[in-house]
């Protein structure tokens, strides 16, 4: 088995980097008792989280700096993919070691100040990798270790769009154009290098039985993830196609692809779908993909020939595959909810068009630039077999598809407006997939998608109780808490 070693915030980098980094061990030795004991005194307010990016600034290796209001650094590391996901922090940091993560933790844990940890700040949460307080950014842990071969021609289980950040995308889980193959990207993970909310680094293996399950879709509660160690296949070129379809060649679309995902494959080809509503109008949208330079001679054909509004095909490289895919436009506000569904049949698919029409006509009134999405996530029906079981998710007899709900918008005095319409309309949706037939009413949802407010039995179902008997081993003061996301 091949490894790779990704830093907790690394994209898709072509090069191969050895990092060496620095010891700091006096910081890491300071009694945390007595660390948060001072939070007894615990500060409050924009003037004193100045005071502790003063500090930190103060303590950390010139590996690591702080950025203040003004700074281009910093406007770049408040930036988000959505602008409602952003907040202007005190200071932000970008630390260079696992050990000043630790001593900045220890800071933060001692003087009770709010924080963020943000890797490429994809989430639609508001608070999640956002903050008043410290603004921890990961972007400094951006090298990539190849173990036992060195050269090319390697591959992990990564995000399938280009620009989706490693870090929360791993310890949520992360569906991938590999998913059906491998598992999701937690699946593969043999090690993360953590550093604990008392400041201390710990590699982390299977071995810690707890921890290991814990990271494995519990995000941010146990700590932060300075690397993480991926298992690695062999990488040839591969073969995609994006579509789009408009008007009649809808239906059409979703009904040949809903015949095609109700039929065995071979388990290198991966799709995703997309029903949009704009302005009024539904389109689909649909990306085939094969893990090889040609797919089977007629394993795409019907769907390939399909009427098309636009299609192009994308052959090379795996790098050139992810970047060609269209990427979202950036919106202004943005929320996504997780809605799952276990099959796409046609009468699904053809219900959830309905309502994502219906509900966009009635949301247009309100703000006529509200864009509705519902993102198919079709994968094979064994794909949670892959791994050992993890926080998510957490029944792995059988198939979620996570499925994504995608609200964008403008006015932000709307914001509660299109959390509260969002939340209804998954509801909405989810009580059509199960009049289909669909016993998803315990279905878990996709952790890196739901909104915030999704129960923690929602996405974690009978975990729940273990995970936070983890919890109190590991954090036992909560210093997590100090950060945005679901709290465990
Ligand atoms: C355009 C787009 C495409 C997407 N495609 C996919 C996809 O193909 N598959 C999929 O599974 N999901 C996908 N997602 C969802 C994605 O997994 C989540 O948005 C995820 O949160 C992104 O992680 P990030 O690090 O970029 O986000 P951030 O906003 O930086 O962080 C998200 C959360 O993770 C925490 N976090 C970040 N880094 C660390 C770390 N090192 N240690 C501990 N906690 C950390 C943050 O504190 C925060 O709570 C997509 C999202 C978007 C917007």
């Amino acid at each position: 088995m091949l490894t790779a070693s990704f830093l907790g915030c690394a994209l898709l980098l072509p090069a191969l980097l050895v990092v060496t980094v620095q010891g700091y061990a006096h910081c890491a030795s300071e009694d945390f008792d007595t660390g948060y004991a001072r939070t007894q005194t615990a500060l409050s307010g924009v003037d004193n989280y100045l005071l502790t990016c003063e500090s930190i600034a103060k303590s950390v290796s010139p590996a690591s700096q702080v950025f203040f209001p003004g700074s281009p650094e910093f406007k770049a590391d408040m930036r988000h993919w959505v602008n409602s996901s952003s907040e202007v922090s005190a200071c932000s940091v970008r630390p260079g070691t696992a050990q000043d993560l630790g001593l900045i933790l220890r800071e933060l844990g001692a003087t009770h100040t709010p924080f963020a940890v943000k890797c490429s700040g994809h989430t639609s949460n508001p608070g999640f990798s956002s903050t008043r307080g410290v603004h921890i950014q990961m972007s400094r842990f951006n090298d990539i270790t190849v173990h036992e071969k060195e050269g090319t021609g390697l591959n992990v289980v990564g995000g399938r769009l280009n620009g989706v950040g490693v870090g929360g995308f791993v310890v949520g889980g992360g569906y991938s154009w590999k998913t059906n193959q491998y598992g999701l990207t937690v699946d593969t993970v043999t090690a993360f290098e953590l550093v604990l909310p008392n400041g201390n680094i710990k590699k982390v293996t299977e071995e810690d039985k707890d921890l290991f399950f814990a990271l494995k879709g519990g995000l941010n509660n146990y700590g932060i993830v300075t690397k993480y160690t991926l298992k690695t296949h062999n990488q040839t070129d591969v073969w995609g196609v994006a579509m789009g379809f408009s008007g009649d060649q809808v239906e059409p679309a979703y009904t040949a692809l809903a015949n095609f995902l109700s039929k065995p494959k071979d388990h290198k080809g991966a799709q995703l779908g997309t029903i949009a509503y704009n302005n009024g109008t539904i389109s689909f949208g649909m990306v085939l993909f094969y893990d090889a330079p040609k797919p089977p001679c007629d394993l795409y054909d019907d769907l390939v020939k399909l009427p098309n509004a636009e299609q192009s095909i994308i052959e090379g490289s795996f790098m050139k595959f992810v970047t060609s895919l269209p990427n979202p436009p950036p919106v202004e506000r943005s929320y996504l909810d997780s809605v799952p569904v276990l099959h796409y049949t046609a009468p699904v698919l053809k219900s959830i068009i309905d309502e994502i029409k219906a509900w966009g006509d009635k949301l247009k009134e309100h703000d006529n630039t509200v864009a509705l999405a519902f993102g198919l996530d079709p994968f094979e029906a064994d794909i949670f077999t892959h791994g050992a079981p993890s926080a998510f998710p957490p029944d792995r007899s059988y198939t979620v598809l996570p499925s994504s709900l995608f609200f964008g918008w403008t006015d932000k005095s709307l914001d509660q407006f299109f959390y509260d319409n969002m939340r209804a309309l998954n509801s909405a949706l989810t009580e059509k997939v199960i009049k289909h037939g669909q016993d998803v009413k315990n279905a878990a949802h996709y952790p890196n998608y739901a909104v915030y407010g999704t129960t923690l039995e929602q996405l974690y179902g009978a975990n729940v109780k273990r995970l936070r008997e983890i919890k109190k081993q590991f954090d036992p003061f909560r210093i997590m808490d100090l950060t945005g996301g679901f709290k465990i």
